[in-house]
């Protein structure tokens, strides 16, 4: 049976070293993270294509590119804590623990966190908690985070997030209209965040008290 192991080497040269993903530690967690574990068994021959796929619940896995362009963004060390808002299928959480130390993410809806649960136990990835909750505003328990990244797109920057970013944390996340945003990153420097912007993106929506609200 087939691991998709070509169409996972030709994702990564086509869609995120032709377009500009540099970071090779993220081009080698691409590269060896089974993307089409992630989706249901009836998507597994597209799991690989150029775009977002259904995940149940109206949610999606994100685009390979805009995993790899967060990912890479998100500049982390093999140390590093970082929190995830919106686990959905789980996928970007594999990413995050093959480059991270410790990866905490939170879903808000209960039957996607119990499937992202099981597929991540069952890859043997144990540096990853997943809990049910509105990540809108964080994990305090957990904080202070190396970076945070949020896959849902929100009206305005979580300030609790911004918060819960350690010295020199960065923070990636959708911002603008429910229909498309632009993608930031915060780095925190002292007092001050630090603001650039990576690009539009579409992405639903992040539901919740710094969210939106239905
Ligand atoms: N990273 C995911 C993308 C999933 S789409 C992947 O690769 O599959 C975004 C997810 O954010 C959805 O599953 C949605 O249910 C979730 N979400 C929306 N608002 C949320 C909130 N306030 N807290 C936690 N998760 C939220």
């Amino acid at each position: 049976m087939t691991d998709y192991a070509v169409a996972r080497q030709r994702m990564v040269a086509e869609q995120l070293v032709r377009r500009g993903i540099q970071d090779q530690r993220v081009l080698q967690a691409m590269g060896k993270v089974h993307r089409h574990l992630f989706v249901e068994e009836a998507l597994w021959g597209r799991a690989y294509g150029d775009y977002p796929l259904p995940i149940g619940e109206k949610q999606t896995i994100s685009q390979p590119f805009m995993v790899a362009l967060m990912t890479e963004a998100l500049e982390l060390k093999d140390h590093e804590r970082v929190l995830e808002v919106g686990t959905g299928s789980g996928y970007q959480t594999a990413i995050l623990a093959e480059l991270a130390g410790k990866v905490y993410s939170i879903e808000r809806m209960r039957a996607l966190a119990m499937r992202a649960i099981r597929r991540i136990e069952s890859l043997g990835y144990y540096n990853v908690l997943i809990r049910v909750g509105d990540g809108s505003v964080g994990w305090k328990e957990m904080a202070p985070f190396d970076a945070i990244l949020v896959t849902a797109g929100t009206p305005q920057v979580p300030i609790r997030l911004l918060e819960q970013l350690g010295e020199d944390g960065r923070l990636v996340v959708p911002v603008g209209q429910a229909e498309n945003q632009v993608l930031r990153k915060g780095t925190k420097k002292g007092a001050d965040i630090h603001w650039t912007e990576l690009g539009n993106c579409v992405f639903v929506k992040l539901v919740g008290e710094q969210g939106w609200s239905d």
